[in-house]
Parts: structure tokens; sequence; C-alpha cells
């Protein structure tokens, strides 16, 4: 069992400042998922942790310990790669067996360990074969036992799933689901810039931005109530129409002059932004009137891409529907779903009286 817990880190290559004073507390046996666009210091915050890098202040514990000058083989931690660096001309079991086979552990341990790993990840009538007999997803899956087999008190994963086709990323995912839930007891804390991943895997997500943290939250929390634009438009996808505008008594003017019959449901906010997920977005007979640009049916949705203004609106639609491009529609939000932000892009947390409002609409 292992909290890890950040305390003002900060990391500079020179004077180039990467990390700016990140304070986290991730809880023993969480599944913590660092997102954020590339190069905003994910891989760098985990190598931190990791002991790879050298914070250049602040304090960094785990299980307690304060770390900052424990070397990465003494922290208790393993880590998966993006690329799975196996041993070619090892079998999967030695691969596997490879670190304790250095550590001197005695031969019935590590037989009864790379067993347990194996069963866990499916790899058990794998074990004989080389690397190079294996597909993607199986050499990272052997990756993950090796790190197993170490029985870490934290688990670390940077990208492990980026360089796998879209199938096998999907068969893969499932996996480290399985793993998490087999391993309760076990920190683990995964990068990635791919939000489903996030959204999927994650207990809770930190949501990073130029090596600051934007928010911490459940996966439905940032979902449901992102603290700010970039939250809103980084987790879901499609990713969530934002208008800039203000609120007049006729409605919702955006910053293009267009007017949307939308109630001002931010008054006493004059300038701000509203954000609507696609998938609060329905085609109906008033509303919001735009012409169709773009439809793309996914089978079981389609999604509709639509110019209200000078903006483009996405809506995804649970349906198969035959509109066609130049199509002249009304997009009707669900207004008990609607976003508000103020000038600064924070969220106005006092959605106010959202069915008062809708009443009036209809
Ligand atoms: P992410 O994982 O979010 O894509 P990284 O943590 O890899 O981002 O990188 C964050 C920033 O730090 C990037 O601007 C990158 O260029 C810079 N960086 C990473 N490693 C070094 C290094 N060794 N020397 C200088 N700059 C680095």
């Amino acid at each position: 069992m292992a909290d890890v817990t950040l305390r003002q880190v900060k990391k500079s290559y020179g004077n180039l400042n990467i990390l700016h004073g990140i304070d986290l507390d991730i809880r023993s046996g969480e599944f913590i998922v660092f997102v954020g666009p590339s190069g905003c210091g994910k891989s760098t915050l985990l190598r931190s942790i990791a002991g790879l890098e050298e914070i250049t202040s602040g304090e960094l514990r785990i299980a307690g310990e304060v770390v900052n000058d424990v070397p990465p083989s003494k922290r208790g931690i393993a880590m998966v790669f993006q690329s799975y660096a196996l041993y070619p001309h090892m079998t999967v079991y030695d691969n596997m067996a490879f670190s304790m086979k250095i550590g001197k552990e005695n031969k019935a341990e590590i037989d009864r360990r790379v067993r347990q790993a194996a069963e866990i990840l499916q790899l058990t009538k794998y074990l004989d074969r080389l690397p190079k007999a294996m597909s993607g997803g199986q050499r990272q899956r052997v990756a993950i036992g090796r790190a197993i087999v170490r029985n870490p008190k934290v688990f670390l994963f940077d990208e492990p799933l980026s360089n796998l086709d879209a199938a096998l990323r999907v068969a893969t995912r499932i996996e480290i689901a399985k793993l998490k839930e087999s391993m309760p007891n076990t920190t683990m804390i995964y990068v990635t810039h791919d939000q489903v991943e996030a959204m999927t895997l994650a207990d809770r997500i930190v949501v990073l931005k130029d090596g600051h943290i934007e928010q911490v939250g459940t996966p439905m929390d940032l979902y449901k109530k992102p603290g700010n634009l970039f939250v809103a438009q980084f987790i879901g996808s499609p990713a969530m129409n934002i208008l800039d505008g203000r609120t007049t008594t006729d409605g919702f003017v955006a910053s293009d002059g267009t007017v949307f019959p939308l109630p001002a449901l931010g008054q006493g906010e004059s300038a701000l932004a509203w954000g609507i997920r696609p998938e609060h977005l329905k085609l109906s007979d008033s509303g919001v009137p735009a012409v169709v640009e773009v439809v793309e049916p996914t089978g079981a949705e389609t999604l509709v891409m639509a110019k209200a203004g000078n903006n483009t609106l996405s809506a995804l639609l649970r349906e198969r529907i035959s509109v066609m491009p130049g199509q002249k529609v009304f997009l009707a939000p669900d207004l008990t779903q609607l976003h508000l932000f103020n000038a600064k892009g924070q969220r106005i947390m006092r959605v106010r009286n959202a069915s008062r409002v809708i009443r009036q609409m209809k």
C-alpha cells in the first residue's frame, strides 16, 4: 500500500521551467491518469515520480517517505514504457524472470511470481515463446508482466498503448482494466494523451497544461463539471461546442453577431462563453438555425456538423438520420446540460433556475 504525495514539485531544464509547482495527493490503490496535450509535462511528471528525473525543488513522498534523493530502484516502483524493449533472445518466461534473477530471488519464488503474472495477463501458454513470435499487444503484456513480478508499491505506465494499432489498443486497455481489478492495493499512475483511455481507466484524472494542473477529478466530474474552458474542450469526444459571446434580453449573442434564442442563464455575466456537448444537441423544429456541412454516419450514431453564423456546431445523434450537406436545420440544445464560463474561462457554478428558464422557452 502506498500513497504518493507531491508538494510544490518543480522541474526545470536549465532556465526552461517544465513543471511549475505541482501539488497532488494520490491515494493508496488509486488508478490516476495524467492527460494533457503533447509537451505539457506528463512524462516529465511521471519520470520524476519514478526517479528517472531529479526534481528541481519541492517534495515527493511515496508511502510517507521523502524519496527526492532515493534512486529509482529503491522507490518500490515499476514502470512500463511505450516501447516494450523486451530481450529478443529470451523467452517470455525469462524476460519476466530476469529482474528477479538479477535480484538473486530463489527459484521457486521466481517461478511462482512469473506464473501468477502470466495467469493475470493470459500469457501462460506463451511462456516458452520468443518475443518475435508475439503480437505487439502480447509483447506489451509481457512488459507489464515483467513489472508485476517485481511486486511494486506503485505501478507507472508511460503511454503503454500508443505503439499498438487501434484494435490491439482497445484489447490491451481492457487487459489493463482487469489488471487494476486484480491488484487493488497497488497504486497505478498512467500517462496518456488519449482521453478515451483516461475516461475508461481512471479513478481520477489529472488534466495538465503547460506544466500546471488544470483540474483533478473523477472522469464523470470532469465530464459533467469541467472547471474551465480548457478542460471542457479536452475531455469528451467529439469535443464540446463552445461559443463566445454575451447574454442579452434577446438571448445569447455570439461574437460574430449571430443571435441564439437561448435564455440569459448567466444573468449578471455580460461576457461569457457557453458550451454544449455534441450529444446534448438535437435536430428539432425550433432552436438554433444552422446549415448542415458534414454528415458522418458511424453505424450506431451520426455526427452532424452544421454552421450557425460563423460557428460550426457538432451534434452527435444516437440514431441514423438522413440529413444532407446544405440542408437547413434547427439545433436544439438540452438546456439542462449547458455549461457556462466567465470571461476568464472559469466555470460559472450557478447555472441558475434552469427549469424555470426551460419553462419560459416552451
Ligand atoms: P508530455 O509527456 O506531456 O508530452 P514531456 O514531459 O515529455 O511532455 O515534455 C514537457 C516539456 O519538457 C516539453 O516541452 C519537452 O520539450 C521538454 N523536455 C523534456 N525533456 C527534456 C530535456 N531532457 N531537456 C530539455 N527539455 C526537455
